[in-house]
């Protein structure tokens, strides 16, 4: 059984030869924009030849938000930027070691975006101390928690994996935290919803369990610039978001039954963690 997201809760689903206990929405958008790399990862389970930094970046700085909302949840003090940077670099270290070859985007390096998530994390620790203070009422009930529930019948089920959980009052606020190299326009919105939808789905067991009475999805970004800001969003979904993720979601399904992984080159090709396995360079 091969599976998305090893530390999730189990379900079963089969597809013809194809064995996959759950699909995720980063799996559809792999999917998306190239079948092939699709299967490397998810089917294949083939070797990384490379990492992104922009990727191991996020990973650490989301690792140091976890810690100052991890504070938040337990009623603590805040941590102090000493202490979020040891954070960022211990994990930064720990995937870098694990990376046969890290490829940074041109002008940055591993210190220059050291001093990056210095910047980025003093403007998400004021943002949060800001909240806390204007918005007392909210209390954090879980962080990176795993749903799993099934949008179409004969799919896998899917899995949303959310970074922050909250009460506010009967709300029940699920928040989505991103590094952008710009704050989000419309369209970057629009691309996004999708992803909301799946949480919106996902936590209405948890909505009924509770007691509260609607569901908030929202992104908060924080910009990866010289004066980072945070920016954050609570776009709403309808019913026709729902029916373009039912679509997207059987469309893929359908690809992966049938065995379709294609290559689908694009400046994405740059950092593909397959690319000599798939170009041969
Ligand atoms: S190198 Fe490009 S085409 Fe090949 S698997 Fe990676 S993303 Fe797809």
């Amino acid at each position: 059984m091969r599976s998305l997201a090893a530390a999730a809760p189990p379900s079963t689903g089969t597809a013809a030869g194809i064995d996959l206990d759950h699909l995720s929405w980063s799996g559809v958008s792999t999917y998306n924009q190239c079948p092939k790399r699709f299967s490397y990862r998810y089917l294949e389970a083939a070797p990384e030849e490379r990492k992104s930094a922009a990727l191991i970046f996020g990973s650490a700085f989301h690792r140091a938000a976890e810690q100052v909302l991890q504070s938040r949840l337990e009623g603590r003090d805040l941590p102090d930027q000493a202490s979020l940077l040891a954070t960022y670099t211990g994990h930064w270290k720990e995937e870098s070691d694990q990376a046969p070859e890290i490829v940074f985007a041109k002008g940055d390096d591993e210190s220059t975006l050291l001093n990056l998530a210095e910047r980025m994390l003093v403007a998400f620790l004021e943002h949060v101390r800001q909240e806390a203070q204007a918005e007392p009422q909210r209390r954090i009930l879980a962080l990176e928690h795993a749903d799993r529930f099934r949008l179409l019948p004969e799919t896998p089920p899917l899995e949303a994996r959310l970074d922050v959980l909250e009460l506010d009052g009967e709300d029940l606020l699920v928040t989505e935290i991103k590094t952008s190299k710009s704050r989000w326009n419309d369209q970057k919105v629009t691309e996004a919803l999708p992803q909301l939808v799946v949480y919106a789905h996902a936590l209405m067991p948890l909505l009924r369990e509770i007691g509260a009475t609607r569901i908030r999805p929202r992104f908060l970004i924080v910009t990866k610039a010289k004066a980072p800001v945070v920016q954050v969003l609570e776009p709403k979904a309808d019913q026709r978001d729902v029916q373009r993720l039912r679509e997207q979601l059987g469309e893929v399904w359908k690809g992966i039954q049938a065995n379709v992984f294609p290559a689908r080159e694009g400046w994405w090709c740059a950092a593909c963690p397959f690319r000599v396995a798939c170009q041969g360079r």
